[in-house]
């Protein structure tokens, strides 16, 4: 009965490729509270979707930068719930008992929230010098960061350090200045706090693009992000509209074609039980689908040296809070996939033929 009424709903001229991924139906088309719920379906799941690559143009992938304490758990629990994710319990993205324990979050995730007909792929950074490598491999996997700051602290140590990564790596940060609920937080504030914030982005050597970074307002904790300064917001624009409208707009969609020949960069490395290791990154080009030939390849003095050859046994995006199966992806989007044991951090995946010189092949590492 859904399949049927999406298929009727969903207009064939759309540049996204799938008739049946409700992520990919634009809001706009059906009533929102159905959408709401057909992701929320989706998300739990976890059954193989009918082919799913999106146009890169709809993809936004951002990573999310804050000094600990500065409300980024807070704020991606409630981005995915206005998405419709259903949240589990309060800290839906802090999930490994380690990090609830200590409060901070050590390890990297991703995960997309659907927006307006475009896929927001959200990466949570972690904040620590400590994990210096890794917050090197999630910037270099997105095209756009949301630095959150506690509007009564101001932009903290930690904050510093993974945003001179983020800046080198050609960011345009979005400032989101967290917690204005609090009486101490006035707008004049906020207003000195984006001062701190434009002279840390210049001494980190921020170029003239990235030091115009547009300002919103926020409490979390309340549910709401303003583009203007506001201490409360009326009942009905208590959301995060305004912040992933502002997604959209400001951060640029990832390049790459579909055309070319897939190839992946591994950002991130896990292990399932079942599937053995979980390699993550961001399709750097082409399409890649479940059973498809591929093989992990690494740099070394003397050129390129393959590491393994095999195929995709499963492809895998994070949507909402659950783990959902998907039968393919293209450039520009950030999968997980199992099929290869050997490759690591740093290592290319690449279709079969990147060996075989049937095609400019270039290395990614
Ligand atoms: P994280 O360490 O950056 O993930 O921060 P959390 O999301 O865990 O938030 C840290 C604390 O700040 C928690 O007690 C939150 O309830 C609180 N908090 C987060 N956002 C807000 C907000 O907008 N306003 C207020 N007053 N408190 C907030």
């Amino acid at each position: 009965m859904v399949g049927l009424l999406l298929r009727s709903l969903f207009s064939s001229s759309t540049r996204i490729i799938s008739l049946s991924h409700p992520c990919l139906l634009k809001p706009s088309l059906i009533n929102p509270s159905l959408y709401n719920r057909l992701f929320s379906a989706a998300a739990q799941a976890s059954a193989p979707i009918p082919t799913t690559y999106l146009d890169p143009n709809s993809l936004r992938n951002v990573a999310v930068i804050a000094h600990v304490d500065h409300g980024k758990t807070t704020l991606m629990d409630r981005l995915l719930r206005q998405c419709g994710a259903d949240i589990p319990h309060e800290r839906a993205l802090d999930s490994i008992s380690l990090e609830r324990e200590r409060g901070i979050t050590i390890a990297s995730k991703v995960t997309s929230i659907p927006w307006k007909g475009n896929e927001l792929n959200m990466v949570d950074t972690p904040g620590h010098a400590d994990f210096g490598g890794e917050v090197e491999r999630v910037v270099g996997m997105v095209e756009g960061a949301i630095l959150v700051v506690d509007a009564g602290e101001g932009p903290l140590a930690q904050t510093k350090f993974v945003l001179a990564k983020a800046l080198k790596y050609g960011l345009r940060p979005i400032l989101l200045l967290n917690k204005v609920d609090r009486p101490s937080v006035s707008e004049e504030r906020c207003d000195e706090v984006e001062s701190l914030v434009f002279d840390l982005f210049a001494n980190l050597g921020a170029t003239e693009e990235q030091l115009d970074f547009p300002v919103l307002y926020a409490s979390a904790k309340e549910g709401w992000a303003s583009s203007t300064f506001i201490k409360s917001p009326p009942e009905n624009a208590k959301n995060m509209s305004d912040l992933l409208d502002a997604i959209v707009k400001y951060v640029s969609p990832p390049k790459g074609s579909l055309e070319e020949p897939f190839q992946m960069l591994v950002s991130m490395m896990e292990r399932d039980f079942y599937l053995g290791r979980i390699l993550t990154g961001r399709v750097t080009s082409g399409i890649i689908r479940v059973g498809d030939k591929i093989h992990g390849i690494r740099s070394t003095d003397s050129g390129v040296e393959k590491v393994e050859e095999g195929k995709v046994v499963k492809l895998m995006k994070k949507k909402g809070t659950a783990m959902v199966l998907i039968d393919s992806a293209g450039a520009g989007d950030i999968i997980s996939m199992a099929g290869l044991a050997s490759p690591s951090i740093g290592h290319t995946v690449a279709n079969l033929e990147a060996s075989k010189g049937s095609f400019n092949f270039v290395l990614l590492l």
